[in-house]
């Protein structure tokens, strides 16, 4: 996959505007909240939900999407483990500029390899809140909002995480939601009392 960096005579632009200041103006540290976990388990709902809790106190706050950044950045990838890879490591640069830029983003993909998801940390440092959406695959698959589950048992999607591609789960997330047992509302109090304990946010 590119991890090399192809182009010739290209410098490293210095910023006139730091990260730093960037939060200084906005009043509130900058975050990238990764989500993963199953298909089905709640990353989008969780992410969203707590975008919007975030925007209603003011906070700069974006969430990537899975599926939407298929169908534009990432459209030329499937679901192979080298286009998964390929996947994940766009977003980890994207989800890189967006903390830079000083704001809270969340990132609501499967992401199901641990390397993975550990070299989109290591793009963002200590402000890299992996959050395990954990979820049973029998609850994601009663809840099945796309359908998705149903058409991998009926073998119309091959390489389906957690039936027929693996899921590795996080071993040292720094959240852990039990999205089965958990209301979205007590899942989202509980990202944000995790910011509000790191010091992103200062006010509720
Ligand atoms: P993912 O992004 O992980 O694929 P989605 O958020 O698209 O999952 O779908 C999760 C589904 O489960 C939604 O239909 C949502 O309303 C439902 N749901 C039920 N309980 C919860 C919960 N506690 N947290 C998140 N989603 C939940």
């Amino acid at each position: 996959m590119a991890e090399q960096i192809k182009a010739t005579n290209i410098t490293w632009h210095h910023e006139t505007v730091t990260r730093a200041d960037r939060e200084k103006n906005n009043g509130h540290g900058a975050a990238v909240l990764w989500f993963t976990g199953l298909s089905a388990s709640g990353k989008s709902t969780i992410a969203q939900a707590v975008q919007a809790v975030l925007f209603e106190h003011g906070c700069q706050t974006y969430v990537l999407d899975g599926d939407n950044i298929r169908h534009g950045l990432n459209k030329d990838l499937g679901f192979s483990p080298e286009d998964r890879e390929e996947n994940i490591r766009r977003i980890g640069e994207v989800a890189a500029l967006f903390l830079d830029a000083g704001m809270i983003v969340s990132t609501a993909f499967i992401s199901p390899y641990r390397a993975d998801r550990d070299k989109a940390r290591s793009l963002c440092g200590d402000r890299f809140f992996e959050i395990f959406v954990d979820c049973p695959i029998d609850v994601c698959e009663s809840r099945d909002p796309k359908g998705l589950y149903q058409k991998a048992r009926d073998g119309k999607i091959p390489e389906f995480t957690g039936i027929s591609a693996p899921y590795e789960p996080p071993e040292n997330a720094e959240l852990i939601i039990n999205a089965a047992e958990n209301t979205v509302e007590e899942c989202v109090g509980k990202v944000i009392a995790y910011l509000q304990k790191r010091g992103v946010l200062t006010t509720g």
